[in-house]
């Protein structure tokens, strides 16, 4: 079969792999219908040192099942299927938590013999804990919000979550990638009142706008906090969205938060620490969030997307088919693209 290998930054290739199988009674074969690139495939994509094995890429996709292990007891061959983008077996004390990013026998695509995403097929560990049927016939048109659920519609949610976003609330969203553009989402869909979306890509911010965005910082650093000020009638916002992950978005979202607030991290950390944490004490700002628990929301965001009553799926702006899905890091890299799609 056809998948998706990085062999150094800026060297992504599709190549031709053994065929996925199943391996263990408890998994579940799955051939991809549509996968995605993830924003954090873009960190080793800048910075990868090269290995002459390639690494096989790829968390975020959604198919068919097409054989299941001996005890698989909740999936059939022929049922549709979204993974989340970790696999866990749905059992263990953090599963039970809602905390499937934790669990005790769970794991990444990608390695330890597990296939990425980015190809024609996989074999999911763990598939009863892992894997969510969708309804038996489900629309094109749906397809991509579907394939939010994965990863990057969680990720805003959790953000929004961890971050305490309620009904009359203000809301700041830091970074306007796919994930912070899910966060607006998010934001509105639990009642946030104001939502200011921090962001200088016009075409992002028009989407943004569609999502719900109230206003638009497109300052940064400390005029950006001004900014948010004046809007927030100089207190700051009850919830700030870190959807980017280096220092200086950081310390945008601790700073525009209001005492008592809280900062909702899911941008992966680029550093090991939390800027303006003395004034974050004193001003009593929680600081939560992490990888969201994609398992633990997609049964919870699943009838939003099926109704149509958002439609996080907008921020694909392009598909492309397996073969050329190296020229699709290109041109999210190059921020051509918000988010891209694969139709293997
Ligand atoms: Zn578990």
């Amino acid at each position: 079969m056809r998948a998706t290998l990085m062999y150094a930054a800026g060297d992504v290739r599709v190549e031709t792999v053994p065929d996925a199988r199943l391996i263990e009674p408890t998994d579940a074969l799955v051939r991809v219908y549509r996968a995605a690139i993830c924003g954090s495939d873009l960190w080793p994509y800048r910075s990868m040192e090269p290995d002459e094995t390639g690494h096989r890429m790829g968390h975020e996709f959604m198919g068919v099942v097409e054989a299941v292990g001996a005890d698989v007891r909740s999936l059939h061959v022929g049922v549709p299927v979204v993974a989340p983008f970790l696999w866990s077996d749905g059992t263990c004390v953090f599963c039970r938590e809602g905390l499937h990013t934790s669990c005790l026998h769970g794991g990444r695509y990608g390695f330890d013999r597990v296939d990425g995403g980015q190809g024609e097929a996989v074999r999911v560990p763990q598939a009863d804990g892992t894997l969510v049927a969708l309804p038996a016939a489900i629309d094109d048109a749906a397809m991509p919000s579907l394939l939010t659920l994965t990863d990057v519609m969680a990720t805003g949610h959790h953000a929004a979550l961890a971050a305490g976003v309620g009904p009359g609330k203000s809301v700041g969203v830091v970074g306007d990638g796919a994930v912070g553009l899910c966060g607006v989402i998010a934001a509105r869909r639990l009642g946030a009142e104001q939502v200011i979306l921090l962001g200088r890509h016009p075409d992002r911010i028009a989407l943004g706008i569609v999502f719900g965005v109230t206003d638009v910082v497109s300052e940064r650093g400390e005029e950006a906090v001004e900014r948010v000020r004046e809007l927030t009638g100089g207190l700051g916002v009850h919830a700030a969205l870190e959807c980017v992950g280096y220092k200086e978005s950081t310390l945008t979202a601790l700073s525009i938060t209001r005492p008592g607030g809280a900062v909702g991290r899911v941008g992966v950390p680029q550093e090991e620490t939390i800027p303006a944490a003395t004034r974050a004490f004193f001003d009593n700002v929680t600081i939560a969030g992490g990888p969201a628990p994609a398992r633990a929301y997609i049964e919870e965001l699943l009838p939003d997307v099926l109704e149509g009553t958002i439609e996080p799926g907008r921020v694909f702006d392009r598909a492309v088919p397996l073969e050329e899905v190296p020229d699709g890091y290109r041109a999210m890299n190059d921020r051509e693209a918000i988010k891209v799609m694969i139709e293997p």
